[in-house]
């Protein structure tokens, strides 16, 4: 048999298994057999919670994969692409080029990626659980609130501190909230200014019981001792909202936490996404014996696959223990296909479940047998420990465990450089961005929504609006530049999302960058003329009502759906310069300008004549246009004009209640500041 390429595309427990297992059954003259991994490693996921809680090093969940597949090619290199009708895989080499790699067999092992996206403002600020990286971060972030907690003096800022919200109730959100609160209780005897109380971790799950992989009664002994634990259990909610408060619920509820850990949500990765081949909410679907779908050469094993087990004829579960076994029976069906015999559908009787659920509990139930508690969780360590790939990573892990059973755990933890870090952020309506006297860490770039800076003017008043900023602005570069505390409060008026830049990282940008030195500076200069150099105008816009210069708008709003064609007689019929643009609840969503449509003309020249009618207004308008309410003062109007050289601005009744009142022009406030300026 002539020497056939087999390609691994992902060294986990799917893709070591079957590399493994192909290698022992196919000499190197019948087959050259090479992994593709992003890492050099390979991840044993169910040690990732012990990393964060201290109990293991962290570079003991990761066994080299050169160690743990001899004789098998490991390519330390992404795969962007897999087309399967020319049988080739495109990745990302090591020098950043895109490369081809053509093959005789493909193995899709590539586990499932993260998607926090599904609930606003948790990929901004939860802590995502699933690589080596994730679990050294949170670790870290554990560390440092510790630090936070135990020298400030604000009791409720303490009890912030030391809050964690876990989201999740399946494995890795049991396994990493009985760690976390297991590595807080050890760690109390060495912070004496934290009582007992101070700390709570929060395991926030949708369903009506945790675990969903084990049987009921199990289910329920792990609420029953995590709650004995410490560990407090909201079951049947769903979070709504993550910010850097903490977490909302869909019924209203809020828990104000430092630290929200996100182990919900997966994603397929992109490639797979863009696979040509069938697919169940983004996994491939294969046939019984593992091939993907109508396809003779292309395997898939493991989370990234749909799988029916021959055993229940249900689909697998996304477990190590299944894309393991997936992962031997897959190599013997390719190596049967290479000899010409038939192949078997996947089968396997799962032998039991093993979750870890702090305080040296766990819950196992192995071929029918339940038991829980110490036993189950010696049980556990016992059989992680046999199932670790090399023995060199079995005894490290004996010796941490030990260690940790002997001494306390480790409370070191590597501080993580805030000042030069860029991040996105998510900050609800109503939420404040900091306020007046918060040390200056950070500088904000608005991408979407709309913040307020309030300042107390005349002492005793209490603060006002003095500026608003949208979509594009920035802020907070005063007081960095100046190095001294906030003395301005910024809260959100909408629901905001936002690019966070450090402190150091901004210095150095505004240094090298010197467009966005001049931007600062100018914006600086602009932000603070108004009302010092021109106190007369001030005095009378202050004085003046927003009624005196609203006016209604020219023309009627037009639709978000209005064709771009409608649109241009629109502007011919009205003589317009400019449309707001309303949704169908008539909320101002978007304003339409004269350039708009030019600029769209070039859109339009693009698309084939028959699409050119589905060219719409939503399509080429300026999105979240600023605008102020009914309630907000002429001279934040006037503030804004000059922030942004804006000749109007729409105004909304309230910011609850985006329909359009009318506009105000910065002709009539002109007219007005000089027609009282010579009264
Ligand atoms: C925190 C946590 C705890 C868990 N605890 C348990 C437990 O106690 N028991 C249990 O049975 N299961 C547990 N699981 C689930 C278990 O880890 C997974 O079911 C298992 O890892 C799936 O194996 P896999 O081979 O399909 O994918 P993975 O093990 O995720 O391996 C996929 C590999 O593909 C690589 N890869 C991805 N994309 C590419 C690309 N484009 N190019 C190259 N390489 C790529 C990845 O880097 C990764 O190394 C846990 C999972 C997590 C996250």
């Amino acid at each position: 048999m002539a020497q056939k390429t087999i390609v691994i595309v992902g060294g986990g427990f799917a893709g070591v298994a079957c590399g493994n297992r192909l290698r022992s059954k196919l000499s190197a003259q019948e087959a050259r057999i090479v992994v593709f991994n992003d890492e050099n490693y390979m991840v044993f996921q169910p040690l990732l919670a012990e990393v964060a809680g201290s109990s293991i090093l962290p570079e003991v969940p990761a066994t080299p994969l050169r160690v743990a597949m001899p004789g098998v090619e490991c390519r330390r290199e992404r795969v962007c692409d897999v087309h399967l009708a020319e049988s080739k895989l495109f990745y990302e080499s090591v020098e950043g080029f895109k490369r081809e790699f053509p093959y005789d067999h493909i193995v899709i092992a590539c586990g499932s990626g993260m998607n926090l996206s599904a609930v606003p403002g948790m990929a901004d600020h939860a802590f995502p659980f699933r690589t080596i990286a994730d679990a050294v971060a949170l670790r870290a972030q554990i560390s440092q609130q510790l630090e936070c907690a135990a020298v400030t003096d604000d009791a409720e800022r303490r009890k912030y501190f030391l809050t964690f919200a876990v989201i999740g109730g399946g494995f890795s959100g049991v396994e990493v909230a009985g760690e976390i609160n297991d590595l807080l209780k050890a760690a109390g005897r060495y912070y004496p200014s934290i009582h007992p109380g101070d700390a709570k971790v929060i395991l926030i799950h949708s369903r009506d019981q945790l675990l969903p992989e084990v049987s009921p009664s199990l289910r329920e002994f792990t609420r029953r001792k995590m709650e004995k634990h410490g560990v407090q259990i909201v079951l049947e909610k769903r979070v709504k909202l993550v910010t850097a408060e903490g977490v909302t619920l869909s019924d209203g509820t809020q828990y104000r936490a430092a630290t929200v850990v996100g182990t919900t949500g997966t994603a397929p990765h992109s490639f797979v996404e863009r696979m040509n081949a069938a697919k169940e909410k983004g996994r491939l679907k294969c046939d019984p014996d593992m091939r993907v779908e109508g396809i003779s050469n292309a395997w898939a094993i493991g989370d990234c696959a749909v799988i029916i087990n021959a055993f229940d004829n249900q689909p697998s579960q996304p477990t190590g223990q299944l894309a393991e076994r997936q992962g031997k029976q897959c190599a013997a069906n390719i190596v049967a296909v290479l000899r010409g015999q038939a192949t078997k559908p996947f089968y396997f009787r799962p032998l039991g479940m093993l979750c870890s659920i702090g305080g040296h509990n766990a819950v196992a139930e192995i071929l029918g047998f339940k038991v829980s508690g110490f036993v189950a969780w010696w049980l556990w360590r016992s059989v992680y420990l046999m199932k670790l790939p090399s023995i060199s990573r079995k005894v490290k892990v004996a010796m941490d465990w030990t260690w940790e059973l002997l001494f306390s755990r480790d409370i070191a933890g590597i501080k993580i450089d805030t000042a030069n870090r860029i991040h996105d952020a998510y900050f609800a309506a109503g939420t404040y961005v900091f306020k007046k006297g918060d040390p200056a860490t950070d500088f904000y770039v608005i991408e979407k929504g709309e913040v307020e800076v309030m300042r107390e003017i005349e002492e005793g008043k209490g603060p006002e609006t003095v500026a608003v900023f949208g979509s594009g602005d920035f802020f907070g570069e005063m007081a960095l530049i100046e190095d001294r505390p906030r003395n301005a409060s910024v809260r959100a008026r909408t629901d905001v999302e936002a690019t966070v830049i450090g402190k150091g990282m901004f210095a150095r940008m505004s240094k090298v960058i010197a467009p966005l030195a001049q931007q600062v500076n100018s914006a600086i200069r602009r932000r603070t003329a108004l009302r010092t150099r021109l106190p007369k105008s001030t005095a009378i816009l202050k004085e003046t009502t927003m009624r005196e210069v609203l006016e209604p708008l020219p023309s009627q709003p037009l639709s978000e759906n209005t064709s771009f064609v409608m649109a241009v007689g629109h502007f011919e019929k009205d003589h317009a310069d400019f449309f707001c643009v309303v949704d169908d609840k008539a909320h101002l969503v978007g304003v339409l300008t004269r350039t708009d449509l030019l600029n769209a003309t070039e859109q339009l020249a693009l698309l084939p004549p028959e699409q050119r009618g589905e060219l719409k207004v939503c399509n080429i308008m300026a999105k979240n246009p600023l605008w102020v309410t009914e309630e907000d003062s002429p001279l934040l109007v006037a503030e804004m004009m000059r922030e942004r050289s804006l000749k109007r601005l729409p105004v909304v009744y309230s910011s609850e209640d985006m329909r359009i009142a009318g506009y105000v022009r910065l002709e009539a406030l002109m007219a007005l500041v000089l027609r009282k300026l010579n009264q």
